[in-house]
């Protein structure tokens, strides 16, 4: 197994003060500390992390992130399998590295459509910190983008190669089809190789896409900070309005530490369960625990080959996102494969001719999908089936497809399958200007808590049909400058 050179054991800790104590390392502590350790104020950090750390190499040797299941780690009680790594980097490990930001109106859907909530910022106020996450993870991505999700930098890396359908979409509708924006590296990095399309992300071969051993091991083994692996957190012990101390149970045995600055990272089903275990249940605490809606489609192409792209989701087209419907359904994006999910097709000299899209479409976050505690004290997820705000949206966008793809020879269109999860946990510890309908600030410090910051999706207000992980690094960077600076 890896380890860091800042590496230490729960013995050695216990009872210690740190100035800031973070609670996990995947994206949102990862990013955050990023950050803070560019401030003196930050002082010595203690980061607890639940897994362990294991290098690329370990991960490779036997295929796996992590050895603990997200499914051994609560209870569910809802139709989803929520997907999550509990391991050192978190969801930096298992993700597929798909980065495009938020549209500027998920922001305001209460405003501009009367359905969710608005954010207590907009696009405007993180755009920068859009361009710093995405220097971060060097994202290779196409600027014409810059039409729909306006950008005051040009992207790190140029775009990936895009499949003959991406192209000729890209052709013919300039202001909405674009080369998909991505954390799988175009060219090679000091760390990472470049992306090859050999299309299993999740576990990368060739390191090509941003993880946290292979981009924030600066920040990792950085001389102010020690990582404890090993350390699940049970609660926070809180007196005079202020956390104090950090409870956690490392090789059967509890340890506490105290800090000046908690910050809590720890995915958006187990930071709620940490809140409610230490009685911390001011608000809508667990309450809200969201994800997109995801269909997949198999386009039938007559006379146009696919799967000559550079990586594994080459195109994204923003037709069905935004207009008068979100009022009553969904945003969609639809992301274009150039991967084979169907299979080929048997007809001599169509083999290439089929086109894999996946429909993601917001859903509106509901209270009564929620995180609350088992008798014994764990994590259980209660919630019932994707709403109709989602369902309905992921009709309107399949019925738009004809249209959308018209600049394409289509032979027919089939509607294959409904995804059972996205994998974006999120929305469970949301962000707002009122304490008795947010738990934490526009600052993501808890709005009664003032030294307890929460970073991670479990933050999110609504759900967006983008990917969330480039939207947590951005807001974590944000939260830690207008705390810290
Ligand atoms: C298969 C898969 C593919 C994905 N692909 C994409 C993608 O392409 N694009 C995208 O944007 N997003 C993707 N995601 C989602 C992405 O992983 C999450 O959005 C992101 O990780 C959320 O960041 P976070 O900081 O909230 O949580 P995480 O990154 O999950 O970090 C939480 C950390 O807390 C630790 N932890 C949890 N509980 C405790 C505890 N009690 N004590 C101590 N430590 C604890 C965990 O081990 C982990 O290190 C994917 C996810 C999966 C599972
Ligand atoms: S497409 Fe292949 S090379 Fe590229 S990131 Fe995914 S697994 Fe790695």
């Amino acid at each position: 197994m890896a380890s860091l050179r800042t590496q230490v054991r729960a013995a050695d800790i216990a009872g210690r003060h740190f100035d800031t104590v973070v609670i996990g390392s995947g994206f949102g502590s990862g990013f955050f500390l990023h950050e803070a350790l560019r401030h003196a104020r930050t002082g010595r950090v203690l980061v607890l992390e639940w897994g362990d750390i294991r290098s690329h190499a370990d991960q490779w040797a036997d295929g796996r992130q992590t050895h603990i299941a997200p499914e051994s780690t609560y209870a569910n009680e809802s139709p989803r399998p929520w997907n999550f790594t509990i391991g050192f980097g978190g969801g930096t490990n298992c993700w597929f590295a798909q980065t495009p930001r938020f549209h500027p109106t998920d922001f305001r859907l209460r405003s501009l459509y009367g359905a969710g909530r608005d954010w207590p910022f907009d696009y405007a106020e993180l755009e920068p910190f859009y361009c710093e996450a995405e220097d971060i993870m060097a994202i290779s991505g196409d600027d014409a983008m810059g039409r729909v999700l306006p950008r005051s930098k040009p992207f790190p890396q140029p775009p990936h190669i895009p499949s003959t359908p991406d192209a000729r979409l890209k052709r013919a509708r300039p202001e909405q089809h674009f080369v998909m924006p991505t954390a799988r590296a175009r060219q090679a990095t000091d760390t990472r190789g470049p992306c090859c399309a050999n299309l299993r992300c999740s576990l990368c071969p060739v390191d090509a896409k941003f993880t946290a051993n292979n981009g924030l091991m600066d920040v990792f083994q950085h001389p102010s900070v020690s990582v404890c692996p090993g350390a699940e957190v049970l609660s926070l012990e809180t007196q005079g309005g202020v956390v104090r101390s950090v409870v956690f149970r490392s090789g059967g045995q509890e340890y506490s530490v105290n800090g000046d600055l908690f910050v809590l990272g720890a995915n958006a089903i187990h930071s709620p369960a940490i809140l409610l275990r230490s009685g911390i249940d001011r608000g809508p605490v667990g309450k809200g625990l969201h994800e997109a809606y995801g269909i997949e489609v198999e386009v039938l192409l007559d006379g146009v080959d696919n799967f000559d792209g550079s990586t594994i989701t080459t195109g994204l087209d923003y037709g069905a996102y935004d207009g008068a419907f979100r009022s009553t359904s969904g945003a969609a994006l639809l992301y274009f494969e150039n991967r084979w999910k169907f299979g080929f097709r048997p007809e001599p000299g169509k083999w290439r001719q089929t086109l894999p899209i996946v429909i993601v479409v917001e859903d509106l976050p509901r209270d009564s999908d929620a995180v609350v505690l088992a008798a014994d004290g764990r994590a259980r997820v209660v919630g019932k089936e994707p709403g109709r705000y989602a369902l309905d949206g992921a009709d309107r966008a399949f019925e738009q497809l004809p249209e959308i793809l018209s600049a394409l020879p289509v032979e027919r269109i089939e509607r294959r399958l409904v995804r059972p999860t996205e994998s974006h946990l999120q929305g469970s510890l949301r962000m707002g200007t009122d304490p008795a309908d947010a738990v934490v600030d526009a600052g993501q410090v808890h709005h009664a808590l003032r030294n307890l910051v929460v970073v991670g999706s479990s933050v999110f207000p609504t759900c967006s049909a983008s990917n969330p992980s480039l939207t947590v690094g951005a807001m974590s960077i944000r939260a830690a400058r207008s705390l810290l600076a």
